[in-house]
């Protein structure tokens, strides 16, 4: 069964007399393990699909099943705890907490998740030396490079074993070499079986996914497997 099966989601958001439609009927089914890049230009709807596939808000019709789970009509509680148990959030902002420790940051989401300081700090620590990190464990973010910072988000966003990782225009604040380093480490996230969705509407970042789906105008265009993959090999 796919991770997530969306069929026939629209979006409308209401602003005074005026209808937008965000969304109109979007179907699209991805299996685990599988590293798709949503593309489409400025007002496309990237981020409202973001946000509904997130569980960070819901579909104004069609439904939406995460895991099993038809999460198109919870509230926003039941929404809030599928989130924090299936989806790991990573941003071009990195959002990390600037007077914690890398470990700190890393360990956060375990906190809600209930589990005592040791089993936190050897969780967190695992993920830090998945993403190459665990040298850093004690630094602040003031004292890491922008690659390294988004390095910590991740490790963060895996620290719980989440279904997904939904990365938000991950690459949006680093150098073109240091994209280009974290598109390494999704490719070795994707290899051992994670499954990624990345926003972005960089070609260049989107070409390191297997496959890509672009919106526009609320719709989708294509959905393809991205016959370009070999050129990274
Ligand atoms: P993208 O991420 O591709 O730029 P969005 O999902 O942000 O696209 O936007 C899709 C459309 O929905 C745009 O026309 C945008 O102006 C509109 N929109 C997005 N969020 C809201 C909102 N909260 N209220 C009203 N309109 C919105
Ligand atoms: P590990 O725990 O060593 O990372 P797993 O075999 O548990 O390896 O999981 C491999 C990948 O699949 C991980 O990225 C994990 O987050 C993801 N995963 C685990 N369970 C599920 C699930 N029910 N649905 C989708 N992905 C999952």
């Amino acid at each position: 069964p796919p991770v997530i099966e969306t069929t026939g989601i629209s979006k409308i958001y209401q602003m005074g007399a005026e209808r937008i439609h965000a969304l109109r009927s979007v179907t699209i089914s991805i299996q685990r393990g599988e590293y798709v890049a949503f593309m489409g230009p400025s007002g496309s709807g990237k981020s409202t699909l973001m946000n509904i596939v997130g569980c960070l808000d819901t579909p104004t019709d069609g439904s939406y099943v995460l895991n099993g789970q038809d999460v198109s009509r919870m509230s926003d509680n039941q929404l809030a705890e599928v989130r924090n148990k299936e989806i790991g959030f990573v941003f071009q902002t990195f959002n990390l907490l600037p007077r914690a420790s890398s470990l700190d940051n890393v360990a956060l989401p375990l906190i809600y998740a209930g589990y005592n300081k040791r089993d936190r700090e050897e969780k967190a620590m695992d993920s830090l030396r998945s993403v190459g990190l665990d040298t850093r464990a004690k630094h602040r973010p003031n004292e890491l490079s922008g690659g390294q910072r988004q390095r910590v988000a991740i490790a963060r966003a895996l620290v719980n074993n989440p279904s997904i990782l939904l990365a938000d225009e991950p690459t949006g604040n680093l150098d073109t070499k240091t994209s280009h380093e974290i598109m390494d480490l999704f490719e070795a996230l994707y290899a051992k079986g994670h499954t990624i969705i990345m926003v972005t509407h960089e070609e260049d970042i989107a070409r390191y996914a297997h496959r890509i789906v672009r919106l526009r105008d609320g719709l989708v265009e294509s959905d393809t497997v991205n016959t370009d993959i070999a050129t990274h090999h």
